[in-house]
């Protein structure tokens, strides 16, 4: 039960102005598909918020020779100064119409508003200023000799961050010199078609950004077009290695960013209160659809019934429901699929005989919920602390020493992040030194910035974005 009651407070949706249907946005304009229409829905509610067209391979083609003109006739021509004007007017832009693209995002997605207005939506415009800065001081980023564009890169991504990920693809991309086609999500694409609104307020030449919507068949037609030069692709594990596999022996180049099953660990010196929050948004945030996600807490033994009685007293308080509404914490699951795996995931916890709790709020009857989760008793062979669950749920295992911190935290195929909370800088160190993971936060979790690379070891993929390191893979160097 909440502490308190708080009274409605949605945010309002005037703001949006969706249209019933939206096409292809290719060659600058948007264009009707020559698939058939899919819907998305809002995952809060279930209604019907626009269909959005199937690109076929046909359009996939009709895309990538739109990119391909655009770089050979005008971007790839265009000075470095000249192309981060267009990056900061987008970006601002972007600022310009933050409420816009929050609302929409967390109708389209099921995220909280304030999630989608203090994080996704300011990050997404902050990715594009920071990239502008960029665009005409490549040969000081110690990215190689003469670095220049690979050409028209094709670029997928996942549901849990549409805007944010649309950004981190996007801004290196152009700043870089290269064109681009991108594909959102099945069940988000609604953020990505207002984007293209913003690339023609910018007036950014015809071709250089184009927007293809559809599922799995218009990524592989994207994957497989022989007029893509690099691919950048962020999703599940799964499906990156059906694309690595795909373009293997072909002269494409390609990013993943994939899986992951983060350990947050906390050490009995920690902080814990501090540590109980860090445990709360490192799994609850964005309902737990984050690759980087603090999904298996390690706690030391010591203070293990102390933290998991203060977590669970905090969970006690977090608000789920209306995505609109700026009080709540956890909003909806994206999608009924998705929902499907987390029922699936914690059923085979429960039977594979760790504990279950949850914190019995009262769900929405309509869309797709779930409440927030904690398994005690995990070990180290429950599919629950192996599997990326990807919803919000979290597993609990313990360890005495921080060899076995590190040994448990690292028995994963992943490597993408984890977190150690603990007061001691030496061990920090240590820890951070031992981890194989590609980000390592301290006393915090889940920050992100676009000036810090982020990427993965192992099955969580090769690659990085954000930072300087981002624009290495939109680059070739050398003679
Ligand atoms: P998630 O588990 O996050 O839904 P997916 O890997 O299924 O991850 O989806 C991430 C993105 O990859 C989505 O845009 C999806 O449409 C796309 N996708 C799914 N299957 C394929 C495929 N075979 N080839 C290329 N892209 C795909």
């Amino acid at each position: 039960m909440p502490t308190f009651e708080y009274a409605p407070a949605p945010e309002s949706r005037a703001v949006v102005d969706l249209q019933s249907s939206y096409g292809l946005f290719i060659n600058g304009e948007f264009v009707d598909g020559s698939g058939t229409g899919f819907k998305s829905i809002s995952p809060a509610t279930e209604e019907v918020l626009a269909e959005v067209s199937e690109a076929t391979d046909a359009d996939v083609d009709a895309a990538v020779r739109a990119a391909r003109t655009a770089y050979t006739r005008v971007w790839s021509r265009m000075s470095g100064t000249d192309r981060g004007k267009y990056l900061y007017r987008i970006a601002r832009i972007l600022q310009e119409r933050a409420r816009e693209f929050a609302v929409l995002e967390s109708l389209d997605n099921g995220k909280p508003i304030k999630e989608s207005r203090d994080i996704d939506i300011p990050l997404a415009a902050a990715h594009f200023f920071y990239n502008a800065g960029w665009a005409d001081k490549l040969e000081y980023a110690s990215l190689g000799t003469n670095p220049r564009p690979h050409g028209v890169v094709g670029q997928i991504i996942p549901w849990n961050f549409p805007m944010l990920m649309l950004a981190w693809k996007i801004a290196p991309a152009l700043a870089t010199g290269n064109t681009v086609v991108l594909k959102p999500a099945e069940t988000t694409p609604l953020t990505a078609l207002l984007f293209a609104e913003v690339c023609q307020q910018a007036d950014l030449p015809p071709g250089v950004v184009n927007i293809v919507t559809g599922a799995g068949p218009t990524g592989q037609a994207i994957v497989d077009h022989a007029g893509i030069d690099k691919l950048a692709f962020t999703g599940s594990t799964g499906v990156g290695k059906m694309i690595a596999r795909a373009i293997s022996g072909t002269r494409k180049k390609a990013t993943l960013e994939l899986g992951g099953k983060a350990a947050n660990i906390v050490f009995d010196d920690a902080p814990i209160d501090q540590a109980v929050e860090g445990i709360v948004n490192g799994i609850f945030f964005n309902q737990g659809h984050v690759c980087c996600a603090g999904s298996r807490l390690l706690v030391q033994e010591s203070i293990a019934s102390e933290v998991e009685s203060r977590l669970k007293r905090r969970l006690g308080t977090l608000r789920v429901g209306d995505p609109l509404d700026k009080n709540t914490d956890v909003g909806a699951i994206n999608s009924r699929a998705q929902l499907d795996r987390i029922v699936a995931l914690t059923d085979a916890g429960e039977g594979e005989g760790a504990t279950r709790w949850d914190n019995g709020c009262e769900l929405p009857s309509k869309g797709f919920w779930f409440r927030p989760t904690v398994f005690t008793g995990v070990t180290q062979t429950h599919r629950i602390a192996q599997e990326e669950i990807f919803g919000p749920v979290l597993s609990v295992l313990t360890f005495r020493t921080p060899q076995e911190a590190v040994a448990k935290a690292n028995n994963t195929p992943y490597g993408l992040s984890a977190g150690i909370w603990t007061e001691k800088g030496s061990r920090i160190l240590w820890m951070a030194d031992q981890l194989k993971a590609g980000v390592v936060w301290a006393n915090t979790f889940n920050q992100f910035d676009p000036t810090s690379p982020f990427g993965g070891y192992k099955e969580s993929g090769y690659g990085r974005e954000g930072g300087r390191h981002g624009l290495e893979p939109y680059v070739k160097t050398g003679a």
